[in-house]
């Protein structure tokens, strides 16, 4: 399966099922394209017998910590080490933190160089890899510095999720269901009929990502470089999401803590009178199969506190002129971006995680 997603001046082609990895390599070999690949230390050890195993790798220690200005200057020194030109290729093999790394070390280096993606988690399959934002992380916050610099092709292989742990696929199913609640419809009932055992089937497997993928590409390609608002309805879950994140001290999973911001959503939504179709008792089934908590952890140091909360929730990029903004939804499919809401109710959505 193979579509383009269109990103400004510039496109991505997307290569979608197993053994699209191979199908990029074969690609990038015929063309007598140079190679240089950046992954980290997890992925490579069993992503090399698979693509590239003869080309030069890169490679970083496994983590956020790795999304940094230090290791991009290294990627630099390493690329001009190795004689990279402007026609050489850097090509990306790993989860999000590798994508953006190596997105951004390619779009900065020589001031451009051609740039693929071949995503190995699931998050960064349905979400990091496509919409062509890559970047580093400052000491003062994540994503800080970065631009668009859309990959020529992403190559999404469900085959490299073999080797995926246990609680990355959690992580990544919490993005797979935020994908599930705004696109609704078919891709919502697929997502009830799939269960963890499914996932040694590839057929149903490869639906499974290929759906997901597909609701990031349709949100993308109408809204680019998020002029509209469109782009931030993927946003959905990540103001309580974000601010729960920031509350643990980032001890917290990404996927863990968008999931709490999915059910504090619904919630929200249903106390100001939006939500017309009330889904939660799926949702709540959904995140339970995947290994996501509906409860906040107990913690008696008060990092969970309502103070803490709203401190984090006022420094969400989306908000306008002191207000607040929350994408909420109204039924499966549909969501609307709410400002200034009332501050009551964010607190008495928020207070249902800790029970
Ligand atoms: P990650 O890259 O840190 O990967 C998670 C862990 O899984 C790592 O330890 C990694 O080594 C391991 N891993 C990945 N694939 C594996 C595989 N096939 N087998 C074994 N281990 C594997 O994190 P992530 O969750 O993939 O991505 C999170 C990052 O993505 C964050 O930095 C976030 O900011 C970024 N992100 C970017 C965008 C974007 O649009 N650019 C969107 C969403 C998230």
């Amino acid at each position: 399966m193979e579509c383009t997603v269109p990103l400004g001046p510039a496109s991505t082609r997307l290569l979608l099922g197993h053994g699209s990895s191979q199908n990029l390599a074969e690609t990038l070999s015929l063309s007598g394209t140079r190679v240089t690949v950046v992954s980290d230390e997890n992925v490579s050890a069993s992503a090399r017998g698979r693509v590239f195993p003869d080309q030069d790798w890169l490679v970083v220690p496994p983590g956020e910590s790795s999304k940094c200005l230090e290791r991009a200057a290294w990627l630099w020194s390493q690329m001009l080490a190795l004689g990279m030109d402007r026609r050489s290729a850097l090509v990306a093999v790993g989860g999000g933190v590798v994508g953006d790394l190596a997105g951004f070390a390619a779009a900065t280096y020589l001031r451009g160089v051609p740039f693929y993606s071949i995503p190995t988690s699931l998050l960064a399959m349905v979400d990091a890899s496509v919409g062509g934002k890559v970047g580093i992380d400052l000491p003062q916050g994540k994503n800080l510095v970065g631009q668009f610099y859309p990959a020529k092709i992403v190559a999404v292989d469900p085959a490299l999720l073999a080797t995926l742990p246990e609680a990355e696929w959690s992580s990544g199913m919490a993005e797979v269901i935020k994908h599930g609640i705004l696109s609704g419809g078919d891709f919502w009932s697929q997502l009830l009929s799939f269960h963890p055992a499914d996932r040694s089937q590839d057929k149903k497997l490869e639906a499974l990502v290929t759906a997901a993928v597909r609701v990031k590409v349709g949100v993308v390609q109408d809204d680019p470089f998020e002029k509209t608002g469109l782009r931030a309805t993927l946003n959905l879950g990540h103001s309580y999401g974000h601010a729960i994140e920031w509350c643990s001290d980032y001890g917290m999973s990404h996927g863990q803590a968008v999931a709490l911001g999915l059910l504090a959503g619904v919630r929200l939504s249903r106390l100001l009178g939006i939500l017309q179709e009330d889904f939660e008792p799926e949702l709540s089934a959904l995140l339970e199969r995947w290994g996501l908590s509906g409860t906040l952890p107990d913690s008696d140091d008060g990092r969970y506190s309502w103070e803490r909360i709203s401190l984090a929730l006022g420094r969400d990029k989306k908000n306008k002129d002191g207000q607040w903004c929350f994408v909420l939804p109204q039924a499966l499919g549909r969501v609307q971006l709410v400002y200034g809401p009332d501050r009551a109710a964010v607190e008495r959505a928020f207070s249902s995680l800790l029970v």
